[in-house]
């Protein structure tokens, strides 16, 4: 498979941390309600707001933080003070405000693989606060396109693909979640390279796509990319 042109990865978790602060987040939420509910039953509350509202919010920091409240306010009821919303707002503002950091080697690979391939970034989440971390991160240089999109799925895949001028076979992507870094591109011919992050959103978990057919790799961290990437191509 020497045909291929262009290498796309995901954003959060796969070029930078994100899913911790979510994470960091959703404790101060569940222990703003500690007193009436077992922390992992607020948690699984928020979870099921999410849900309800991800068609009319989409994915981000600022749909987690109004969902946040809707919880905190569904749960709490009259016994919700000022104060426990001043909490979790604030909350949401750190998912937003962190720092970016990147996750080890991120840098160095793009840099080798900039050099022969085509490079596009394709993320889903806040337009701003994509915008933001890719700025600070300091990669956006080793990038040719950026595609930040309200859902990964195959027509948004196919979309990309079209955009860029080339077929599905001569696409990769690289990604931390099976749902959708993984399993769409995998089924339009592309081929999909999955990287597990510690911490990945239950929301993003699917099933693995059978390994033998050559088109879908586990490698355990993006240092072992440009190897994969080699092999694939030569
Ligand atoms: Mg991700």
């Amino acid at each position: 498979m020497g045909e291929i042109k262009v290498i796309a990865f995901d954003a959060d978790d796969t070029l930078w941390e994100n899913e911790i602060y979510f994470k960091e987040a959703e404790d101060r939420f569940a222990e703003t309600l500690i007193q009436w509910y077992p922390k992992q039953y607020s948690i699984d509350e928020l979870f099921r707001t999410e849900m309800k509202n991800l068609g009319a919010y989409g994915y981000g920091a600022k749909s987690f933080t109004l969902s946040m409240i809707e919880t905190l306010l569904r749960l709490g009821g009259d016994n919700v003070t000022p104060e426990m919303v001043k909490t979790v707002l604030n909350a949401g503002d750190k998912v937003i405000t962190h720092k970016v950091e990147c996750l080890p080697n991120v840098e160095e690979t793009l840099s080798i693989l900039c050099k022969s391939f085509k490079l596009v970034m394709i993320t889903k989440g806040d337009l701003l606060h994509q915008q933001r971390k890719l700025k600070e991160s300091g990669l956006s240089c080793y990038f040719d396109h950026i595609e930040i999109i309200s859902e990964k799925d195959k027509n948004e895949y196919q979309r990309v693909i079209n955009l860029l001028g080339i077929s599905a076979a001569e696409f990769i992507m690289v990604g931390n979640s099976l749902k959708s870094d993984i399993i769409p591109p995998f089924e339009l011919g592309a081929t999909a390279i999955y990287i597990p992050h510690d911490h990945t959103w239950q929301h993003e978990h699917s099933e693995e796509p059978e390994m033998k057919n050559g088109r879908y790799y586990k490698i355990n961290a993006i240092k072992e990319l440009v190897n994969l990437i080699h092999q694939i191509t030569h």
